[in-house]
Parts: structure tokens; sequence; C-alpha cells
């Protein structure tokens, strides 16, 4: 039992030294985690759970992150789980014998598969005992699934599925379920798993002798020094991750040298992918000018396309990342071989940072995202392109074997200039203005609009600038031309129902209802109603959409109030970013609930579609964190806060 205090890794581990770790011992510690909710003793459990794989089976280690994860590699191999709820219920009735009607009659009870396949399981009679699960076995078959492909898949995966549902007992049922639906939920964020991962390593160092003599709270150690030596190796592990999301890299330098080795082992290469760094909004010049008061900035047109992360190694080897460290390379063979175009004899291997954005041939003009979004996603052939593109290149992240993350904007731009260069139509450097007078931001910006741009990113220049890998920094901020309305940016929301239409809208979605995301509480929160912006051919194409995502009941991580119940749920899939009049309290919707109000979420006034995000993943929505910042930034809250303040 993982959550016991006083944990010891050898002598309360269900296993021994060498075997490989029971897929019960990792189900038993997604058990505990998910019942619940403190995140201190979350990060034990699962510590304890690491600790026991450190000492008796290290070689686990690594499929047993992924597992706790859901994840089965870097993103940027796009191997991915989300095996179709239908294929799960049939490999589940067909395992115990029970009819498929009931099984959907239960999990539309029950709000999820997992716990409707662990209790079909124990209504279950066995002739024999099957092996016991182990995780590296079952990280294997989770691999072979996900890359099955072609017509017979799946047949193949049903097969593959029931083989090893076959062999689950009590909760290994409930995680083999969801892992293959790509939902856990349990409540572990990546972040809870990294400093998980660190407290371990901590408290029973990798590659010791064995038995290890560091085991439980270093001895001699007081609990503050503990705590303190924690943070340190959190703080490297999580830099380290940021720059190499890559656990593959990652989780063998651990066993091999320990968590301080990382930052020489796992550094900022060409061809691996980081973490993007993102803006902050804000709702105008005057908020710009306040934030950098004193600070040289510099405003940069926010170009409206897709993001490209330009990755050149000194063996010639080209890859585009997403911004979600998704591989577009085959996305985009037209960039790839015009890049050497943009470089000078200097280059031997960079990292680029850069907005991709369609581009009109004939006029020599920017078009809009949604033309780009018409773009094939793989396998383009260059002879076939429809949508041409330019890059605007703003960033220089590496250079020539150097990392240039911690050099300041200034710098990196300087670098940039100095070794590429500009090709009409194709390569271009970010349009910029060096100024701190707020008519000519505001110019600028009125001329980003006119530029078909999104508006402004106003960044640090000198102080304060280093590019800050994953972070949403300060240190950036979007300006962007929809300012006025008040809100300052547009909100990413997760589809979660369906209301049907009327009249002239008669068999087709006439309203959705949306939610964001949370990820403290791993669940989606509704946030509104929305029945505008939408044109006849987006009801037409997101009811075609949804007709096939439509689930019998709502999620039991979804949260709403029943008077909001729409015709029919969705499983959520689907990004949408949407516009919004304000941000009010609410006593029916449950965004951001306990943050700002204990009883009332917020929910938002007027809201307008603007376009499918199919660049980020559901989890990527807007969080409740950030939907309590907007409201709170709204002029008329702020006023009110300081009324109170000084009434008080
Ligand atoms: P979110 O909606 O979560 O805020 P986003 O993908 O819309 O994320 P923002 O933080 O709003 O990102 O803005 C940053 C994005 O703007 C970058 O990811 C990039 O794709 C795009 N972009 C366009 N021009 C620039 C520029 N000059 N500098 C930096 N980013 C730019």
């Amino acid at each position: 039992d993982p959550s016991r205090n006083k944990y010891h890794p050898i002598d309360h581990a269900c296993w021994k030294k060498d075997a490989k770790v029971p897929y019960m011992a990792l189900a038993v510690t997604l058990a505990k985690i998910e019942e619940i909710s403190s995140r201190l003793k979350i990060v034990e459990i699962l510590s304890n759970y690491f600790r026991s794989v450190i000492v008796l089976s290290p070689n686990d280690l690594l499929p047993s992150v992924y597992l706790c994860l859901n994840q089965l590699a870097p993103a940027f191999e796009g191997l991915e789980l989300g095996i179709a709820e239908g294929i799960l219920m049939k490999a589940i009735a067909q395992t115990t014998g029970r009819s498929l009607n009931q099984i959907k009659a239960d999990a539309k009870e029950l709000g999820d598969l997992g716990l409707v396949a662990e209790q079909s399981k124990c209504s279950q009679r066995m002739m024999f005992t099957p092996a016991a699960h182990t995780v590296p076995v079952v990280y294997g078959k989770f691999k072979e699934i996900a890359k099955m492909t072609g017509h017979a898949a799946v047949a193949k995966k049903v097969d593959k599925i029931q083989s090893m549902f076959v062999a689950c007992k009590g909760p290994e049922a409930r995680y083999l379920i969801r892992g293959l639906a790509g939902k856990l939920r349990i409540g572990l964020a990546e972040q809870s798993v990294l400093q998980a991962l660190a407290q371990a390593c901590t408290q029973t160092p990798p590659g010791q002798e064995y038995p290890p003599k560091k085991i439980n709270t270093a001895d001699g150690i007081t609990a503050e020094k503990f705590k303190q030596m924690v943070e340190k190796n959190a703080l490297v592990l999580k830099t380290t991750y940021c720059e190499c999301p890559n656990y593959d890299r990652i989780v063998p330098v651990i066993l091999e040298h320990g968590i301080p080795a990382l930052p020489d082992h796992c550094q900022l290469t060409p061809g691996l992918p980081l973490k993007p760094m993102l803006a902050q909004p804000t709702k105008g010049v005057q908020e710009v000018l306040n934030r950098f008061d004193g600070i040289r900035f510099t405003c940069e047109w926010k170009y409206d396309g897709e993001r490209a992360q330009i990755h050149y190694t000194e063996d010639k080897k080209v890859s585009i990342f997403s911004r979600n460290q998704e591989d577009n390379t085959s996305k985009y063979p037209d960039i790839i071989s015009r890049l050497e175009a943009c470089m000078k004899d200097t280059c031997k291997s960079f990292i680029l940072d850069s907005e991709c954005v369609a581009w009109d041939l004939e006029t020599q003009k920017i078009k809009p995202f949604q033309i780009l979004s018409t773009r094939k996603r793989k396998d383009a052939n260059e002879a076939d392109i429809k949508v041409q593109v330019c890059v605007f290149m703003f960033d220089l992240l590496y250079l020539n074997g150097e990392p240039l993350v911690k050099e300041p904007l200034s710098k990196r731009r300087s670098l940039l200039r100095e070794h590429f260069k500009e090709v009409p139509g194709q390569w271009i450097f970010a349009h910029s203005l060096d100024t701190n007078k707020m008519e000519e931001v505001q110019e600028f910006l009125e001329e980003s609009v006119k530029g078909n741009c999104e508006g402004l990113m106003v960044k640090t220049l000198d102080e304060e600038a280093t590019y800050e890998i994953a972070k949403r920094s300060r240190n950036w901020l979007k300006l962007k031309k929809d300012y006025m309305d008040g809100v300052g940016d547009s909100i990413d929301v997760v589809v979660i129902g369906g209301y049907l239409g009327k009249g002239k809208r008669t068999g087709l979605y006439g309203g959705f209802l949306l939610a964001c995301y949370d990820p403290e509480n791993e669940e989606y929160q509704s946030l509104c109603k929305i029945g505008t912006g939408f044109s006849d051919e987006d009801f037409q194409k997101h009811t075609e959409f949804f007709k096939d995502h439509v689930i019998e009941s709502p999620r039991s991580y979804y949260r709403y109030d029943k008077s909001h119940n729409p015709d029919h749920w969705f499983d959520s899939v689907q990004v949408w970013e949407i516009k919004c009049a304000d941000l009010s309290l609410s006593p029916v919707h449950r965004a951001a609930i306990g943050i700002v109000d204990p009883e009332r979420g917020i929910s938002l006034r007027f809201p307008r579609f603007l376009r499918i995000r199919d660049d980020k993943a559901v989890e990527q929505a807007t969080s409740a964190q950030q939907i309590a910042e907007m409201y709170k930034n709204q002029d008329q809250i702020k006023n009110q806060e300081a009324d109170t303040k000084v009434n008080e």
C-alpha cells in the first residue's frame, strides 16, 4: 500500500528484486491517488511507488512514468491511445459474456467505462487463472495497439484488448480500460508526476548497491533540509523537461547518473522539440506601458497562423514542430525545400521560432488563418500544395552548438538578423517597432490589424528578456485587436454538449454547451451556452462532426448544472476559440467555482464562435484559473474591489 506512512520501498512492495513490476502495484497506486485530493499526499503515494521501482526494477521506471501519464511516447512521435468507446464496449461484452446493451446501460449509469469494466469483471467466474499483468508488458501492448492501422485494425484491436482484459484483476480492469480510452482521469497532472519522481530520487537515489543504504527519510537530515533537497531536484527535473520534453531520454539519465546530472545530458538539441514560450493577455496599450515602465521593449506584429519551431541539425536534418511538440515536418515540404534560402553560410545548426502564415502569391499579402487551416495535415506533396505559406521569423533559440534561451531577446534578435536573411514572400523577420510612446504603439497596432494580423506581441528586450521555455510569461504580452471588447483575449473552450435546433435549423445543432478545463481537478466545468457567430456552413460542419462523438450520458468529469442539460452530450474532443463581451458570476455555470466565489462559477456573456482550434488538445483549453484571472481583471471588478478596500 503506497499510501501508508513510513513506506519502505523493499519491505512494503508486493514484488521481489529484479521481477517485472506487477501491473497491480501500479493499479493500486492509481486507485489510492484517485481516492484523495490532497496534492502533497498524491505526490507522496506516487513517489513511494517510484521508490520501489527504482530499487527493485529500475528498468520499469520508464513504462511506469508513461502509464501514469497515459502517454506512450514523446508527443512528436504521434503515438496516441484513445480507442473508441464502441471498440472497448465490444471487448468488455465479449470477454464477460454480457450483452452490449447491458454494458451500454451500465456506462450510462456510471459515466465511466473503466468502472463498468471493473464491475463486469467481478461478476465473472474464471476457469483458470491467467498470468498476472506486468507494467512493461501492458505498456508494450498499449504501444502495439496504438500502432495498429489498416482495414483489419479494429478486429485486431478488439482481440488484443480482450486478451488483456481477461487477465485483469480488481482495479487493473478500471485503469486498463481508461488507459486504452486515453482518459485516466485520476487527478494526476504532469507536474505532480515530475514532483513525485524528484521526491523519489531524493529519498531513494537510483544506482546504489542493493539493498540501498539511503531509504526512508534520509538519516540524520531534518525534514526542512529534506524538503529543500526535493525542491532543488524538482526544479532541475522540471526545467530539463521543458527543454527536452522526452522521458525516453530523461529517465535513463536519472537512473544512471541521478537528477543533478540531467543538465549535462539532456540539453536543448536541434531535432528535439521544446515547449514554447507563451504570452499573457492585456487589455490595452496603457496596461502594456504600465507593466513595462522603464524597461526597453519591442512591439512585433502578431501573425495569425501556426507556430513553427524549425530545427536544423549539423547533418542538415530539418524538423518542424507545432506549438504542442507534434511533428509537422511532413506537412510543410515547401518550407523544407526552401529553408536554405534563408540561411547564411554561417548557419550550421539552429532552432528557429516562427509563425507560418497563409500567403497570397498574387497580392503578396497575408491570408487569414481560416485559409491556412484548409491545408492538408500530413504527407503533402510539394506539387499538390494549394495553400502557399510565408514564414515570419521572430526568435532564435539555438545556434551552432549554443543554446540561446538564457540570452536576452535583443541578442537573440540580432543573431537572428545576422545569420538569416529574408526572402520575399517566403521568409520574413517579424515586423517590429521599438518604442515606448503610447501613440506609436497604438498606431502600430492599427497597422498590424490592417496587415491581417491579430494585433501585437510586446516583448522585453534586455532586462527579464530570456526565452522562458514552457511559460506563459509576463515578459511577452499580447495586445489583440479585440481588446476594446474589455476582456482582452479570446477564450479556448471545449464543446461538451449540443442543443437541437428549431425552425430552419431543424436537424442540426443550434446551440452548444461549452466548458473550460480545470487541471487541478481534471474536470471540464461548464462556462456558457453558445449559439452565435456561426455561419450556416458552420452549423452543418459541427453537426456532422459531433454526431460521431455523442455519448449516452455526461462524463463523470463534467461539472454542470442540470438546468442546462443539453439534448446530446459530447465526448471532450474539440477545442473552439470564442470571444465574449464580459465574464460574470453565475449561479448555474461551474467554471472556476471555488476560486472567485465558493459556490458560484463564472460564465461568459454574449459568447461568439470564432474558429476551431485543431492545434490545441482539450487539456490545453483555457484553464479555470485563467478564467478566474480574466474575470478579476475586468475594470468593473477591479474598481469594485478597490471600493471595497476603501470602505474596509
Ligand atoms: P493561448 O490561446 O493559449 O494564449 P496561443 O497559441 O493563442 O495560446 P498566445 O499566447 O495567444 O498563443 O500567443 C502566442 C502565439 O502567437 C504564438 O504561439 C505564435 O503562434 C503566435 N505569434 C504570432 N506572431 C508572433 C510573434 N511575433 N511572436 C511570438 N508569437 C507570435
